[in-house]
């Protein structure tokens, strides 16, 4: 059975080539029916945080990557990391080394003044035996000194190390804390990792890791190493190229699937074809087929799947999404229309949640503010003339949908054989506060009979402020 397995270091945010790589480890897992499992790698005390985990927990959430099993936390695990060391050092490899911190730090000028790698250079595998009692050590790993590793990476195709590259890795601290490559080779170990893909800054690590995995006669997972992402001037992705984390992108007002659609296309391909649903990408998704160029982000692409998923995706899911951006804001929603109404009205007209959010707060607000502008500009005495005639026939109408409210309209504007433009504009700023909202028909059915009489009736008692002589 396929088990892949996402394991992040809780000391951030969830960062989209992490989330990249998330997805394409469920992916893998779920197209071969296999496991995903997540894992914590929280060993680094000082830097992890619980805030960290739950950011990456809610991150995958939202995105939809459900785990299998887990979350496994490595700080959980030391008392197995321990017993595994010791049965190293009982088969011979791995050692004792009692070599002090000065004494390495020699050893490194000397190397560095003789042009030479800095490396451990065996010493205590020599003398294994401590200068005097009770003397700190840590375990190191005996690397095999003659041969090569190779494997043949997913992504990058065939890679060999020389074993002469590597030197004695620390597998134990000597305050008895495992270090990150011999964690991961017991978890990978344990639990039946068949496939590791993980960021090409891991590729160092794994010949270390299978050296280590050989010696507990361990089964090699295959390993598929990614290129980092890239901004969109293709140079290192930082925060300036705007949102980086996944976080980032939901305040931003994506939504889960624009990112999953997005991040699948950075690095992999089918054909042309630009759109895939979640069960398109478990069905095609092929790990042999993991692009080896490192890919540039698009912020207008994103934008474009956004939208595309913003007219595509059901308005009860969309709904419950622009409640969370409203529960943000501290805007209750309860007393305004239902959240899939206001999707229905603007998904067409908005490339993000954010932009509903903007363009729909007028629904919840308690009241509008016409700006002198607007006012100067749109409402002269005809159009307020216009507007009680509107007030009253409007209150005559029972059933506040579209139509009616159409209807309404257009009978006055008939009677009094005026143009519907002159009266739009001026219905709209009095209700939204601004000039741009959904059709006016559909705008007052959204803010319903009692609040769009009572703004339209607060706009018309400017008229007396306004044009004093009446
Ligand atoms: N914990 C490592 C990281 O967050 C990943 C280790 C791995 O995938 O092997 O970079």
């Amino acid at each position: 059975m396929v088990i892949t397995r996402f394991a992040p270091s809780p000391t951030g945010d969830l960062h989209i080539g992490s989330a990249r790589t998330a997805l394409f480890c469920w992916l893998w897992s779920k197209n071969q029916h296999g496991k995903f499992i997540l894992r914590i790698e929280d060993t680094d005390r000082e830097r992890s945080t619980d805030q960290a985990v739950q950011v990456i927990l809610d991150g995958l959430e939202w995105l939809g990557l459900r785990w299998d099993e887990g979350p496994i936390y490595q700080t959980q695990r030391f008392d197995r990391y321990k017993q595994v060391a010791k049965q190293l050092l009982n088969d011979g490899h791995a050692y004792k080394c009692y070599c002090t911190k000065e004494r390495l730090e020699v050893l490194r000028d000397q190397q560095i003044a003789a042009k030479q790698k800095p490396r451990y250079d065996g010493y205590c595998l020599r003398f294994p035996h401590p200068p005097h009692d009770n003397m700190p050590y840590v375990i190191r790993f005996k690397t095999p000194q003659t041969g090569s590793i190779a494997f043949n990476d997913l992504v990058k195709g065939p890679i060999e190390i020389q074993n002469t590259e590597l030197d004695d890795l620390i597998l134990v601290r000597s305050d008895g804390t495992p270090t990150y490559n011999f964690t991961v080779v017991v978890d990978d170990w344990e639990m039946g990792i068949t496939h590791v893909l993980r960021g090409d800054d891991h590729i160092n690590n794994t010949p270390r890791q299978i050296h280590i995995l050989q010696a507990l006669g361990a089964k090699i997972p295959q390993y598929g190493h990614m290129p980092m992402l890239l901004g969109p001037d293709g140079k290192k992705l930082s925060k300036r190229d705007g949102a980086a984390s996944v976080l980032d992108y939901r305040l931003q007002g994506i939504l889960p699937e624009a990112l999953l659609n997005y991040l699948v296309r950075l690095g992999w391909s089918h054909g042309d074809t630009e759109i895939f649903s979640v069960d398109e990408m478990i069905k095609l998704f092929d790990v042999n087929a993991i692009n080896g160029s490192a890919s540039a982000i698009n912020p207008e692409k994103l934008l474009w799947l956004n939208q595309h998923y913003l007219k595509t995706k059901p308005e009860a899911e969309i709904a419950k999404e622009l409640a969370w951006h409203f529960d943000r804001l501290g805007i209750d929603v309860s007393k305004g229309p239902a959240l899939e109404q206001i999707v229905i009205a603007q998904r067409d007209r908005c490339k993000t949640i954010v932009e509903i959010v903007q363009k729909s707060q007028f629904l919840f607000q308690e009241d509008v503010v016409i700006d002198e502008e607007s006012l100067n500009k749109h409402f002269n005495q005809e159009a307020f003339h216009a507007l009680a005639a509107i007030i009253n026939q409007l209150k005559t109408v029972n059933d506040w949908k579209p139509e009616a409210i159409n209807n309404a309209i257009k009978s006055v504007v008939e009677e009094l054989g005026i143009k519907l433009g002159l009266i739009a504009q001026p219905i709209r700023i009095a209700v939204t506060g601004g000039t741009v909202s959904p059709s006016i028909d559909t705008t007052l059915a959204l803010l319903g009979k009692e609040k769009s009489l009572q703004r339209l009736q607060d706009a018309l008692s400017l008229k007396t402020e306004m044009f004093p002589e009446g």
